[in-house]
């Protein structure tokens, strides 16, 4: 597929009021210059979607189904393809892109086709003579904001489920990588949708992104980021009483007992915090230890992270691929700057890293005598960063678990069946993994509780977010 550059809208290619250059971060090149929508370009936008919506939101629900299936199988025709330009513009592994990032998107699709047909009210038992039913319906003209981390999947978290409950949908990138998200506005124009009813507009978060906060014509926010732009976006949304949908960091707690299957917790712990670079909104970048297994446990760990060396993201053996830019690999070091002055101690990595001298990689780095009041083990980092902590038992484990501002995810690896259970009852996260970490399937919800965020991407909580309920009565004695 031939790159494209410009804007999405109504259906055309239009130019953007800016331009910005897209990085490859793994070689330092310009991939492309991307054009940015300004406030006009957003307006534009807008008046497409009100536009396309009627009558997309009253087409057969079968031929939404349909629509929604042939995108996915377009999808799956192109992935190869669409996987080299998701590591070329992000940095990640070939190895994620093409085996786990394009399979999971085409399933989306495939799951949210399934649902078009399936959303119905229900009808209500209420007092008096009347017939009160609900109805379930679009919600409008959905703005999907989105992060740089999983381009292409979290465009296809918002966009399958939206456009399945009959909504128009403005999807604005991350300005790091926008080129998967054109390509799937084009896939879309070519399954056929109506024009105006996927549009896809790049450009920078404060430009862009909050000129379609403010727009009056937008019904719905569905956000995937940093938790400061989520409360900005939570704010600048009220002027407007839009519908928000947030979904934003985490510090989660990976949780290793003594009696788990050590192995297996090391490895789980390992892929928990380096997969995806630890660009990860779910990453378990809490590790905490049973005190008794600690040694041995740390052996297994720092052997693993011995192998996760910093390599060219098109190669496909590379498990350890480019921060997304350079700001990225910058704020990352300054935390490993920042654990080291707070004396935690370092056990593996914690250098910047290049391969044929460029690039913004950094090293798998394991901090170990990490203490929840360091900055490493309080706040996000989002990179290849683990804070190894300690504890001793159960009541311990779920104290410093939820000892955090956030609650995405947590991670917990024993043998004891009641203890996992109570674990993942009293723990603070919007999803437990039990011996096993970093698990996705479109048809199970993920979310945050606390500061991660509210509402819930995939599986049929995602349908919630984008439909109303409407209550109607009808008087039977007339
Ligand atoms: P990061 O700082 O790691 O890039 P962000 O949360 O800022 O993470 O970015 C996630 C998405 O939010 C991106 O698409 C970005 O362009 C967008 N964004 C950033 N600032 C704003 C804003 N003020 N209003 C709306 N969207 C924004
Ligand atoms: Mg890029």
């Amino acid at each position: 597929m031939e790159l494209r550059t410009k804007l999405l809208v109504g259906g055309d290619w239009v130019d953007g009021a800016d331009r910005f250059a897209d990085v490859n971060p793994a070689t330092e090149e310009t991939l492309a210059q991307v054009h940015e929508a300004g406030p006009d370009q957003v307006d534009a936008a807008v008046r497409s979607a009100r536009e396309a919506l009627p009558a997309w939101r009253d087409l057969d629900p079968h031929a939404r189904s349909v629509l929604l299936w042939r995108l996915a199988d377009l999808l799956e025709e192109r992935a190869a393809e669409l996987a080299v330009v998701e590591t070329l513009d992000n940095g990640k592994p070939s190895f994620e892109s093409a085996k786990v990032d394009l399979p999971s998107v085409v399933e989306n699709f495939r799951y949210y086709a399934g649902w078009a047909d399936k959303l119905g009210g229900e009808t209500i038992p209420v007092s008096g003579p009347f017939l009160n039913y609900t109805l379930r319906q679009p919600v409008g003209v959905v703005g999907a904001i989105i992060p740089w981390n999983f381009p292409l999947s979290m465009a296809a978290w918002k966009v399958a489920p939206a456009l399945a409950c009959g909504n128009a949908v403005i999807l604005k990138p991350a300005e790091q990588t926008p080129l998967t998200a054109l390509l799937l506005g084009e896939l879309a124009l070519e399954a056929g949708f109506p024009a105006g009813v996927l549009n896809v507009i790049p450009g920078r978060g404060p430009v862009t992104g909050q000129a379609l906060v403010e727009h009056p014509g937008v019904d719905k926010i569905s956000f995937t980021g940093s938790v400061e732009t989520g409360k900005l976006i939570m704010r600048e949304a009220a002027a407007t009483v839009k519908n928000v949908t947030l979904e934003l960091g985490g510090k989660s707690p990976n949780v290793v007992f003594a009696d788990a299957d050590l192995d297996a917790a090391a490895r789980g712990a390992t892929t928990g915090i380096f997969y995806g670079k630890g660009e990860v909104c779910a990453a378990g970048s809490r590790l905490y230890v049973e005190r008794s297994v600690k040694d041995a446990f740390m052996e297994k760990l720092l052997e693993r992270t011995a192998k996760m060396v910093p390599g060219d993201p098109t190669h496909p053996k590379t498990r350890l691929g480019a921060l997304v830019s350079k700001e990225q690999r910058d704020k990352v070091l300054s935390y490993i700057e920042a654990g080291r002055e707070e004396g935690a101690t370092l056990r593996a990595g914690g250098e910047a890293a290049s391969v044929d001298g460029r690039g913004y990689f950094v090293e798998a780095t394991v901090f170990d005598d990490v203490d929840i009041g360091m900055k490493i083990a309080r706040e996000e980092i989002f990179g290849p960063v683990v804070a190894v902590l300690e504890f001793d038992g159960i009541e311990d484990a779920i104290r410093q678990a939820n000892q955090t501002i956030y609650g995405l995810a947590a991670g917990v690896w024993t043998r004891d069946v009641g203890k996992a259970h109570r674990f993942a009852r009293e723990v603070q996260a919007g999803t437990v993994w039990v011996n096993t970490y970093n698990r996705y399937d479109s048809a199970s919800p993920f979310g945050g509780v606390k500061q991660s965020g509210f509402g819930r991407d995939l599986g049929r909580y995602a349908l919630e977010q984008y439909t109303e309920t409407k209550s109607v009565w009808v008087a039977l004695d007339g």
